[in-house]
């Protein structure tokens, strides 16, 4: 033990930057959060100001920091939006061309031609993903190719290539180290998940040079220590992770069968499968959960586009209610849904239907229809889809006894009920909510000794409510059949 007290965690989200101070007890004693602005330059593409993702997180982490000039901060650790695609010059740190996010879509043409030349099933077998644009390696090809003069810079070793994570590793270290952790690295398409090495076979099929690369560590390995005059202490950067990989350690899903559920703009769901690479026939990825003394350790994933995203459309678009958690209260007043289902594809559906090019639809609208009957239905089509996902898992042979869940939407009782009784299972809801940036904390405190060993740690996990199934097979049967009918309306 350092005697010291806490952990800076940043949290670099897609919408807006986070840093946050957790005590020795995981308490946030600290909290700062800016936004950022989103461009779409073009149809179906989303683009970053990597300076403003940088500033922003500086401003954040700085704010903390000196705030709590009290407690004494042992270590940083960083968690990030994933696959979004940075390209820098290795001389100044300046990027060469905007961040491309992870839902930028501009790649799609690429991932259909490697697919009709047979390449998604390498692709697969070695990375765990399917063969699409979400990913970072077409990114960062689309850039050298697009940017001029950038293939022969990559190539000379005059460029760098990060996920979000390495970029600011870079930036804080004042350019001394480029690295990733392995639960980024499992992000790109160009990281061997098997063998923990990035894949010549794949960096030649998306035609991606070694030399832009990061050197790929451990999740709590030593990313450096923070240049003098970044922060108003130099601290060690100890821990690194994907966001939906550190909300499930923030989850303690240490062990196999564990199993979390995140319902922000979007859901994803991450079930470890231990130091197992399971292969998913469903369409669900196969990515790290985390890497720890070189030990690699597996989860299942399969996401929602759209969760919080849609109860935003009725708060924005349509205008139906004023807030968020009025969702809640509209929902509740209602004895069923009437017949009304919502299914909000609007940027497609993901697991097991993964078709991008559907949209979205409302189904059994009557004169008697009102908002309320809008905020169950979309309410209820996060249940549904979860329990579609859920039953994926299951043809791959996973059926999980209870569910772990976290993000914004979680604060919403009714949801959190629905949900246990349409997937028949208990759902979990734990006291910290933050569960991304507490992953990243635990990661950088595991070597610093802040939160003790992993038992130590698991054991500051508490539930803050627990809802069990309520509802008869008969009712529960019929909804589901209901969401079916409504889903194959759209995707036959
Ligand atoms: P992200 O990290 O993706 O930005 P958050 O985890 O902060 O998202 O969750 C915000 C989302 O949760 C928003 O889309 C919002 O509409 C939704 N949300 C917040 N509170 C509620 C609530 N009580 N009921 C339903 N949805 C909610």
């Amino acid at each position: 033990m350092s005697g010291r007290s806490a952990i800076l965690a940043i949290d670099q989200g897609t919408t807006s930057s986070r840093a946050m101070i957790f005590d020795s007890d995981t308490e946030i004693v600290a909290l700062a959060q800016r936004e950022f602005a989103q461009h779409y330059p073009n149809d179906g593409w989303v683009e970053h100001d990597p300076e403003e993702i940088w500033q922003t997180t500086l401003e954040v982490s700085r704010e903390v920091v000196q705030q709590r000039q009290d407690l004494s901060i042992a270590a940083l650790g960083i968690t990030n939006q994933r696959e979004t695609t940075v390209v820098w010059d290795r001389q100044t740190g300046a990027a060469i061309y905007p961040a491309i996010v992870w839902q930028d879509r501009r790649t799609a043409d690429v991932c259909a031609r490697l697919s009709a030349s047979g390449r998604g099933e390498i692709v697969h077998d070695k990375t765990g993903l399917l063969l699409d644009p979400y990913f970072s390696a077409t990114k960062i090809a689309w850039i050298l190719d697009h940017v001029d003069g950038a293939r022969e810079r990559a190539e000379r070793g005059e460029l760098a290539f990060g996920t979000i994570d390495s970029f600011l590793i870079w930036r804080l270290t004042d350019g001394k180290v480029h690295a990733t952790d392995a639960t980024n690295a499992s992000r790109t398409s160009l990281y061997n998940i098997h063998t923990g090495e990035w894949d010549s076979e794949l960096l030649d099929i998306f035609n991606v040079p070694a030399a832009v690369l990061p050197s790929v560590k451990n999740c709590d390995d030593d990313y450096g220590t923070t240049a003098p005059g970044i922060l108003p202490i130099e601290l060690p950067i100890r821990g690194v992770a994907g966001d939906q990989q550190a909300a499930a350690i923030g989850q303690c899903c240490f062990s196999a069968g564990d199993i979390k559920s995140t319902y922000g703009t979007g859901c994803f769901v991450l079930l470890n499968t231990g130091t197992e690479a399971i292969r998913s026939d469903n369409k669900l990825l196969t990515t790290v959960a985390f890497q720890l003394d070189g030990q690699r350790s597996y989860a299942l994933e399969g996401s929602i586009f759209v969760a919080g995203a849609a109860v935003q459309w009725l708060r924005d678009g349509l205008k139906l209610i004023d807030s968020a958690p009025q969702s809640e209260a509209l929902a509740q007043s209602l004895a069923s849904n009437e017949g009304v289902y919502l299914v909000p594809a609007f940027t497609g559906l993901g697991v097991p239907y993964w078709r991008p090019d559907v949209r979205g639809a409302v189904f059994g609208l009557t004169r008697a229809t009102t908002p309320a009957h809008f905020a169950r239905a979309t309410l209820e089509s996060i249940a549904y889809m979860t329990h579609d996902l859920f039953a994926a898992m299951a043809r791959d042979g996973i059926e999980p006894k209870s569910l772990r869940v976290d993000g914004g939407m979680v604060a919403n009782n009714w949801l959190c009920q629905f949900l246990s009784d349409v997937l028949a299972i208990e759902v979990i809801r734990p006291r910290v909510l933050e569960t991304t940036a507490l992953g990243a904390a635990y990661l950088a405190g595991r070597s610093t000794g802040v939160f003790g060993d992993r038992d130590n740690f698991a054991a500051l996990w508490h539930s803050q409510r627990q809802f069990f199934p309520a509802m008869e097979e008969l009712a529960r049967s019929k909804l589901l059949e209901g969401w079916h009918s409504a889903v194959s309306k759209l995707v036959d």
